[in-house]
This record gives structure tokens, sequence and C-alpha cells, in this order.
């Protein structure tokens, strides 16, 4: 999964991606409002975390005009302690959740799980397809009750196939949202990585789509 972080103070800032990369999100900085909202403007990302008082563009328009242009990525707005007129106006701009700050960096990763879960329709930390099992919370895999190892990398991307389950994702959607850096985004490292996972959970649970991507198809829990 990627997250947008957009904060002006570069000491929060590094806490919070330590804390969101620690967590296995992949994440894209902006120090101010312009580049913020252009880069939610024009990228995909799955949730983002986007401070109020920023340079240049602030955080509560960055949020109006990206509702205003039906851009509905979840957002998390942080604000300054007891701001509740921050809180009120940032929900009223389309905000999803809201943190005031200081904050415990596991309460914004709560925060940031609930509002991607609910962003595709799911209540619950434990994602099931079949017998395939994730649990967001603790990071882990298993298929029927027998639980798999799997690298951070490997985390992620069943994760985000079964997050957007039933439907066909592009293999640039799927390197975009995995990996950190552009240079590791090459076709045939995720290639592998797909093949890796294969043996680890089985042959049909991630299934080819040729010329088009890959697909958990969705199935009912089986338990
Ligand atoms: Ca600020």
């Amino acid at each position: 999964m990627r997250i947008l972080v957009i904060e002006d103070e570069r000491r929060i800032a590094k806490d919070i991606i330590k804390g969101l990369e620690g967590a296995g999100y992949v994440t894209k900085h902006c120090l101010d409002g312009e580049d913020g909202w252009f880069r939610g403007d024009s990228e995909t990302f799955d949730a983002v975390v986007l401070d109020l008082g920023l340079p240049l563009i602030d955080g509560l328009t960055v949020l109006r005009r990206w509702r205003a242009a039906g851009r509905s990525m979840p957002v998390v707005v942080l604000t300054a302690r007891d701001g509740w007129i921050d809180k009120v106006d940032g929900i009223d701009a389309g905000a999803d959740d809201y943190l005031a700050k200081p904050f415990r960096m596991e309460e914004l990763l709560a925060r940031i799980r609930a509002i991607t879960r609910r962003a595709v329709g799911q209540a619950s930390p434990l994602l099931v397809n079949g017998a395939l099992q994730v649990d967001t919370r603790l990071h882990t895999v298993s298929v029927g009750n027998t639980a798999i190892p799997v690298t951070p990398l490997e985390y992620r991307l069943v994760a985000y196939m079964l997050h957007h389950r039933g439907r066909i994702i592009s293999q640039s959607e799927l390197s975009e949202h995995i990996y950190d850096q552009d240079i590791e985004r090459d076709s045939n490292a995720l290639e592998v990585l797909i093949s890796r996972l294969r043996r680890k959970l089985g042959s049909d649970i991630i299934q080819t789509r040729r010329g088009h991507g890959y697909v958990i198809v969705a199935e009912d829990a089986q338990r």
C-alpha cells in the first residue's frame, strides 16, 4: 500500500515515514501543499496523511481541491492539539479521519488501517478470501490454517491484491504500490516475486491474466 505524507515539519515527517515504512507501507513525502496537491491529483495512493498548516497551499484547500476533482482516496488530517475548529473544517472538507498532534505512531497506523479497509468495503483487519487469510495488524499470511512465512515485500503484494480482490491489477499498478523506489520497478522482478509467492501459497491463488495483469479471484471464506 502506498501512502502520501504531506507534512512540512521535517522531524514529524521523518517519524511518520519511519513508522509507516516499518509497518510495511511505501511512502511518498511532500513538504508543501502545492507539491502535495499535485502528487495526490496525478498519482494514485491508498491513503494520505495531510497536515493542515502547510506552505504554499494550506491542507484544507488541498483537500477541497481533490474532492472537487473527484479524488476520493482516504485522507487522515493532522491537526493542532485542541484544534476542534480544524477537525470540523477537515471533516467538512472531506477528511475521513483526523489526529491531533502530538500523537502516537500506533494510533496513526490504526487509523490508516481502518480508513484503507473502509475504502475497499472491508470492516475487519483480517482479510479472508477462500483459504487465504491476511492479518493486517500482525502482517501474517496463512492458507487453510497453515501460517506461511513471507518477506515484507511478499506481504505487501498479497495484502494489496487481497484488498483489491476480484479486480485485475496491472503490473505497473502493482509495482507502484509495493516497491519503494522507481529503480526497483521492473516487470522481471515482479514476475519472480509472483512465482515465489505461488510456490508458497499454492499455484492457483494469484492468477495471471495475460496482457492485463494479475488477479486474486474473489471467493467466499473457507473455514
Ligand atoms: Ca505544519
